[in-house]
């Protein structure tokens, strides 16, 4: 039978963990080849086993400037084509903003918001060339809301959506969709971070989302008809008190 990705290549960053992780599980089961990219060679390898074929481990530190930008040259060593490309990958360190870490600020920005730039520019001539593709950025409830009180993890996530609007209509002619996803709190390895109190009250009202939710959401826009562009899908729990 045929799956609804049979066929698709897809790309997945911050792909051995969370939403990462789910988002190419469900892929995969939808049909397509992944190419799972990843600091954590250990947790790729392990995302990537008894996926034979189906699931490709791709090592990088996004980082790192060489390894940024031989990003997409990395993955067309990999596959001969990418039909999706999901810029996953991104940290949180919260905390006030005169307390912070300066080196912890220089990261999240450079990680969430320049890395994402980089990683779209260096894919979109090889869409543009096919003159099809999609584009999902992995953005947070934190970049609409000030309500989180997030002053540097907000900001490099609300930064994504004037990005998500600007390309969605710049490469719309080139038949490349560009959207993005908005989840509230997610029960992964990120939320190590957050305070205590937070996670225990999110825990309690139930108000922890399933990274495979946030897939299934992922799942659903790339799974629409090529004339259909979702812009963002901000993904909340019903108990989530904004
Ligand atoms: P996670 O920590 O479970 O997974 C992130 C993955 O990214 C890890 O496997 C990690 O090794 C990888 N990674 C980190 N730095 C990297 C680098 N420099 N190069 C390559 N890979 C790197 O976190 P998650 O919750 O799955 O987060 C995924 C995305 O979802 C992030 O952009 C995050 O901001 C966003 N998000 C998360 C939540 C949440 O509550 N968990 C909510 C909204 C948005």
């Amino acid at each position: 039978m045929t799956k609804l990705l049979s066929g698709k290549i897809a790309a997945v960053t911050g792909a051995a963990s969370g939403i990462g992780l789910a988002t190419t599980q469900a892929l995969i089961k939808a049909g397509a080849q992944v190419v799972l990219i990843d600091k954590d060679e250990r947790a790729l390898n392990a995302a990537c086993e008894g996926h034979s074929g189906s699931a490709i481990p791709l090592v990088a530190d996004l980082l790192n400037v060489e390894q940024c930008k031989q990003l997409a040259d990395n993955i067309l060593a990999l596959v001969s084509y990418v039909d999706i490309f999901h810029a996953n990958a991104g940290i949180y360190i919260g905390g006030d903003l005169v307390d912070a870490d300066l080196d912890h600020i220089d990261r999240m920005l450079q990680l969430n918001i320049n890395v994402v730039f980089k990683n779209v520019r260096s894919i979109i001539p090889h869409m543009i060339e096919r003159k099809t593709g999609d584009i999902i950025v992995t953005s947070s409830l934190a970049g609409h809301s000030a309500v989180l009180h997030e002053p540097v993890y907000s900001p490099s996530k609300w930064a994504t959506h004037s990005f998500v609007q600007i390309m969605r209509r710049q490469l719309l002619p080139h038949g490349i969709r560009v959207g993005s996803v908005s989840p509230g709190p997610v029960s992964s390895a990120l939320l190590a971070d957050w305070p205590e109190e937070n996670l225990r009250k999110a825990k309690e009202n139930g108000s922890l989302i399933e990274p495979s939710e946030i897939a299934d959401a992922v799942l659903y826009m790339l799974t629409r008809p090529r004339n259909v562009t979702i812009r963002d899908m901000v993904i909340i729990p019903s108990s989530f008190d904004l």
